[in-house]
């Protein structure tokens, strides 16, 4: 378990204490959440917050950089050595904050980005109607075909009715591989921009277990806080001069003010551990883990969109496997401190609040040290429970297993490194 807090603000050190034990109490399978090391936590933690430092590496509008320059510069060359690009901007607070900034770099306003809808897999900074790019921009999306895979024929066909200047491609919610040439393909074929988003599997394409778009995608955005398994935050990157300076701009002062050093540095913690060998054998191993979990469903019957995962994440069905919206099987698997997220399903007709799907990831518990074999049981307990979502008997049953996995496998020590 990471160290208990001591703070002389106990109402916020007793909190946070509670939020500890809860993350070692729950079988945390939030597709987008990880446990970052005690390094990271530390870097996160340091006097770096006090800083401040407008401006990049050389070209500050504050004095006192000199050591943050070397922390930004060191992380932006890590960045580059794992993800193969040439230019990294390290500063997005988050990455909708980035995407945003890589629109105002590429975009004006009202111009067309054509994207994955929402209820497929899509993100909310992708054109949904109330975030910044449904708003400010004009969104256009394409589908999953009936098998829940992406259709580049199709895709190819939305692009060139619509005419976007800028295709995205990456996802929240979509468990197979993406075939960035193809998009480029597609891009290439209407004039537009390729923009790939991986914060989902950005961990998984620095193990080579996903293709990279580092040869396709004009600009690149990932989230360092999900496969990645660092600190909150973001970073974008590309290989083209003249946009990595538009994307400069749009960062700082397009959207943001000073950056967060402790973060940037907390960044930098995350990408030294993932430049080891360790790093890939947990990606190995999370890849491992997500597809006998997922077998495992499979195996019973249960209805997975788009069939079996090829990353770290998958959706389950459970209005068609188990009669439950999705708001339901959450709440029903919580109560057996199995955290999990709600999630729609192509052609839903239940509200984004309650949803007809589950999604789940093997990211956080692999990061704890769950193998196969510990999946294998996780699926065979969530059937069970899903399957009888009155027998309270056999819910504390399952409760008090769950309590004996957890126990087994506690935080704070991410997979290989201590
Ligand atoms: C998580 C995610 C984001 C947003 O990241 P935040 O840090 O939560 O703003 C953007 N795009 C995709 C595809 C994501 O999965």
């Amino acid at each position: 378990m990471y160290k208990k807090i001591n703070l002389k603000d106990k109402e916020i050190a007793d909190l946070i204490e509670k939020e500890n034990i809860r993350q070692e109490a729950n079988i945390e399978l939030i597709a987008s959440e990880n446990y970052v090391s005690e390094d990271v936590l530390r870097a996160a933690g340091s006097c770096l917050t006090n800083k401040y430092g407008e401006g990049y590496p050389g070209q500050r509008y504050y004095g006192g950089c000199e050591y943050v320059d070397e922390i930004e510069k060191i992380a932006q060359e890590r960045a580059k050595k794992l993800f193969n690009v040439e230019y990294v901007n390290v500063q997005p607070y988050s990455g909708s904050v980035a995407n945003a900034a890589v629109y105002m770099a590429l975009l004006e306003p009202n111009d067309t980005v054509l994207a994955l809808e929402l209820s497929n897999g899509g993100h909310l900074s992708h054109g949904y109607k109330i975030s910044f790019s449904g708003k400010f921009y004009k969104p256009a999306f394409y589908y999953l075909n009936d098998e829940g895979k992406l259709d580049y024929d199709e895709i190819l066909k939305v692009a060139k009715e619509v005419k976007p200047k800028m295709i995205i491609c990456g996802y929240s919610a979509y468990s197979q591989i993406i075939d960035f040439k193809k998009f480029r393909e597609i891009a290439n074929a209407v004039g537009a921009y390729l923009f790939a988003d991986i914060s989902h599997i950005s961990g998984l394409i620095i193990a080579k277990l996903h293709p990279s778009p580092s040869e396709y995608a004009d600009v690149i955005m990932t989230t360092t806080h999900k496969t990645l398994r660092g600190t909150r935050g973001a970073i974008i990157m590309t290989n083209d001069a003249e946009i990595y300076k538009k994307i400069n701009k749009a960062v700082f002062p397009g959207y943001q003010g000073g950056p967060l050093f402790h973060q940037i540095a907390a960044k930098a913690v995350s990408f030294y551990e993932a430049l080891q060998p360790e790093f890939i054998e947990y990606q190995n191993q999370l890849l491992k883990n997500s597809k006998a979990f997922c077998q495992t469903f499979i195996n019973k019957n249960v209805k997975i969109v788009s069939g079996l995962t090829q990353n770290h994440l998958f959706i389950i069905d459970v209005k068609q496997s188990y009669g439950l919206t999705g708001k339901e099987a959450e709440e029903i698997l919580g109560n057996i401190n199995i955290t999990v997220n709600k999630n729609t399903i192509p052609h839903d007709t239940e509200k984004p609040t309650v949803a007809s799907g589950i999604r789940l990831g093997t990211a956080a518990m692999t990061s704890r040290g769950f193998k196969e074999d510990e999946f294998i049981i996780m699926a065979n307990l969530i059937d069970k429970a899903l399957r009888e979502p009155q027998n309270e008997i056999l819910h504390n049953v399952i409760r008090k297993e769950i309590a004996k996995l957890s126990n087994a496998f506690p935080t704070g020590k991410p997979y290989l490194i201590s």
